[in-house]
């Protein structure tokens, strides 16, 4: 049975093509944002911290030394820094602010008693088994009160509202785990630690909430395994994606941010969006002045559609679904199409004759295209009779283009 952490749930929500790219594929990138990597080194400074902890207090400039010999030993060159004019020194520095003002903060830490550090659990979200998750706990502690306490440390760059942490998942699902794992666990609270702001958030979850949480989890894991398509979503997130050159959606950007600038230009699918761009700029124009009817616009009309059936074919042949151009891009989105025998042709009426002849004709009220192709996905038919009808069907792909301009 497979086991799902609360981030690969997420990922496949966010783009399921880059979760099978990780998860399905496992295709392994060693690019990592520079924010997962600070991110990583604060959580190792602060294991090392409670660590130590049960022996010692260690002491800030021991912590500060250890941070920076992390941050050495693990920098590699596919760290990547996405937004400008920021160098990794600036981040590093970042870092140790954050360790400073949590040590500041919570020094003596002696704020409850440490049960576990990066904690790996593993749990079911269900009594029969069916649905598995697995998740590490930052640090889980018994607070003085009894109270078991699930923290996690946060070094982004947004501070969320109380209503987006009474709404995380993340610890949520760990309280699920925790409570399963340890049933003496009545009363758990969860508490995140907003490193760049230096502020502490908790909150807690109702036995409903969970239930519900359990239930939406269950439904998500149902439509992973039911997945077949794993089409990509851009959106911000695409800019730490170090899958690019296997997305459709990025690629041919990809490809062409990386010619010299010279040969950008003559690039084939730079041609392509160049020159349709030009035309729909043109035929925008001549709208613009009320010359709809125009034959310069139908020119550009009948040119555009041959741009557009050579965007079609590029997009086919390179497996891309975004054409990048100089100044804008073209979308070229294709869906399969099933194709019925056209009304008054011979395989309309022979598979009219069919439908009859194996009595399910009223299911499809006079041959509804709609109809049909409700019931042969649906497999309502039994098989014999699905295979005689699906032989008249023929599979069509029917695209659109659509131009973007970069702003
Ligand atoms: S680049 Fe964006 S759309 Fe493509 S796989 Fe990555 S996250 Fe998904």
């Amino acid at each position: 049975m497979p086991e799902y952490s609360i981030s690969q749930l997420g990922k496949f929500e966010d783009c399921a093509l880059q979760y099978k790219l990780i998860y399905v594929d496992k295709i392994k990138r060693y690019e990592e944002g520079i924010e997962a990597f600070l991110g990583q080194r604060f959580h190792e400074a602060m294991e090392r911290l409670y660590r130590e902890r049960a022996f010692r207090l260690v002491p800030l400039d021991e912590l500060l030394a250890y941070y920076e010999k992390q941050w050495a030993d693990n920098w590699h060159d596919e760290v990547k820094i996405t937004k400008e004019g920021r160098t990794p020194d600036d981040y590093r520095l970042l870092g140790r602010r954050f360790i400073e003002d949590y040590y500041r903060r919570h020094h003596p830490f002696e704020e409850g008693r440490v049960l576990g550090l990066e904690e790996y659990i593993r749990f079911p979200l269900d009594a029969a088994g069916r649905y598995n998750c697995k998740g590490i706990i930052d640090r889980l502690m018994l607070a003085p009160d009894g109270a078991f306490e699930i923290h996690d440390y946060k070094t982004g760059s947004s501070l969320p509202d109380q209503a987006e942490v009474d709404s995380d998942r993340q610890l949520a699902l760990y309280q699920v785990g925790v409570q399963t794992l340890w049933p003496q666990a009545k009363d758990v609270r969860l508490v995140w630690h907003y490193a760049a702001f230096d502020m502490e958030m908790r909150s807690s979850r109702t036995p409903e909430a969970l239930e519900k949480l359990k239930a939406d989890l269950g439904a998500l894991i149902d439509r992973i395994e039911a997945e077949r398509k794993f089409a990509p979503h851009e959106s911000a997130l695409c800019d730490w994606c170090p899958y690019w050159d296997l997305c459709p959606a990025k690629k041919h950007l990809l490809k062409v941010r990386e010619l010299p600038p010279d040969l950008w230009k003559d690039e084939p699918g730079v041609v392509i969006v160049d020159a349709y761009a030009e035309r729909w700029r043109k035929k925008k124009n001549l709208e613009a002045q009320g010359k709809t009817l125009d034959a310069e616009i139908k020119a550009l009309d009948a040119e555009l559609e041959e741009i557009r059936a050579a965007a079609i074919a590029l997009s086919e042949k390179e497996e891309v679904s975004v054409i990048a151009g100089t100044d804008a891009r073209l979308r070229v989105t294709g869906k399969d199409k099933t194709v019925w025998p056209a009304k008054g042709t011979e395989a309309r009426e022979a598979l009219e004759k069919e439908l009859r002849s194996v009595g399910v004709w009223d299911d499809v009220s006079a041959l509804d295209a709609a109809a049909l192709e409700k019931a042969v996905a649906e497999q309502k038919w039994p098989g014999d009779v699905l295979d005689r009808v699906k032989g008249y069907l023929t599979a069509e792909k029917r695209y659109t283009v659509t131009l973007k301009e970069d702003s």
